[in-house]
């Protein structure tokens, strides 16, 4: 539907430009690269194409670790676009390289529209739920704090399994590590938004019942066991009378400090709250990263000195995964995708999704695709 979208949209606005400009100068040619001038380059570039999916062996290997990227809200209009922010319409992004391709459609079982909690539900538990719902079956209806807490209502995700064979766990995100992407992981809520103990208190409901995310992620049956949380939001880990490093308050009306347990609760942990302290040390066997007191910035607007790129993220996390002999798995998430779509920002948008490709592209040549799986996806379009 949307490649179908994308090409009348095309089509539209190829007539819009002939009739405004009827006689094109020969100068107004596309593309940079000279090659394409030729018809032999597309003969030849067809020919090679075929050529090589042929001769290309099938991978029976048993994956020992699985990546899993998701770009939030990376639409297909979105990847188009980004190759032409990045160098042109013949440029490719690091998983257009990628040998296999297929299209999902999204729907949540209450809506038409789906959002970032219930498809996160969907790609990593296998399970098609309602809109707002995280790691939690159809059974339960948004807000419905004591469905929730109905464990035969609970989706567990691959984060879970991985866990059960003894593989390690890790989660990146540039958005608060609570927010519902990465929620997907390790959470089971019937609100997205009940990321801290006084979001729920705020929606007229009792934390005590139903959990909130942040307290999933330290003491939930998946969260308890990760080795690596990196992202934003030290805000919902944070009691409401203490400042982070940066000096904002967090909001939780518990008094708990999250990020003081998580380090307790693991040995050989590192916490790192800039990019100086993340960079280069990967000699911990858990890792928590929290690099803002809120979502972490776009990249444009990123301070580069206090907050690591989510390629830089994305090899600390690999490295740090990899000091184990069972495999691992990692979610990464380009979060902001999604958030400059829904100002409009285009811009930002096109731009945090160069930055995933970075980091896709940084797994790429970290990891062998003889033991390691690499998958991207998006969860919703725009
Ligand atoms: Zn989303």
């Amino acid at each position: 539907m949307s490649c179908m979208t994308f090409v009348l949209f095309l089509t539209f606005a190829q007539i819009w430009a002939s009739s405004m400009h009827p006689r094109l100068p020969p100068s107004s040619k596309l593309s940079t690269n000279p090659k394409e001038q030729t018809s032999y380059y597309w003969i030849h570039n067809a020919r090679s194409t075929i050529t090589e999916k042929i001769q290309r062996s099938l991978n029976q290997n048993v994956a020992k670790n699985v990546i899993l990227f998701l770009g939030d809200g990376m639409s297909i209009p979105t990847v188009a676009a980004a190759r032409v922010y990045q160098s042109g319409e013949e440029s490719e992004l690091a998983f257009d390289k990628f040998p296999y391709i297929g299209l999902a459609k999204t729907y949540a079982v209450d809506r038409q529209v789906a959002d970032s909690a219930n498809t996160a539900t969907a790609y990593l538990a296998g399970v098609k739920a309602n809109y707002g719902t995280i790691g939690v079956g159809p059974e339960v209806n948004f807000g419905d704090c004591q469905g929730m807490t109905n464990e035969t209502n609970h989706a567990f995700s691959i984060a879970y399994y991985s866990q059960l064979k003894n593989k390690r766990t890790g989660l990146v995100t540039t958005a608060r590590v609570t927010h519902a992407s990465p929620a997907g992981v390790y959470a089971h809520t019937s609100d997205r938004n009940w990321e801290s103990d006084s979001d729920i208190i705020n929606d007229g409901q009792k934390p005590e019942i139903c959990s909130d995310i942040a307290s999933q992620l330290l003491f939930g049956e998946t969260g308890k066991k990760l080795n690596v949380v990196m992202g934003g939001g030290r805000m919902k880990l944070l009691p409401n009378n203490m400042t982070d490093e940066e000096g904002q308050k967090g909001e939780r009306s518990d008094g708990a400090n999250l990020i003081q347990t998580w380090q307790e609760q693991r040995i050989n942990v590192k916490y790192a709250w800039n990019r100086s302290q993340l960079i280069g040390d990967v000699t911990f066997d858990n890792l928590l990263g929290l690099f803002a007191h809120d979502h972490m910035s776009f990249n444009l607007e990123r301070d580069t000195t206090n907050e690591p790129s989510l390629a830089e993220m994305t090899t600390v996390a690999i490295k740090t995964l990899s000091r184990g002999s069972d495999g691992y798995f990692l979610f990464l998430e380009g979060a902001r995708i999604d958030m400059a779509h829904h100002s409009g920002a285009s811009r930002l948008a096109l731009n945090e999704t160069i930055e995933f490709s970075k980091a896709i592209q940084a797994a790429v040549d970290l990891t062998d695709e003889s033991d390691t799986l690499i998958v991207v996806t998006s969860d919703h379009a725009h």
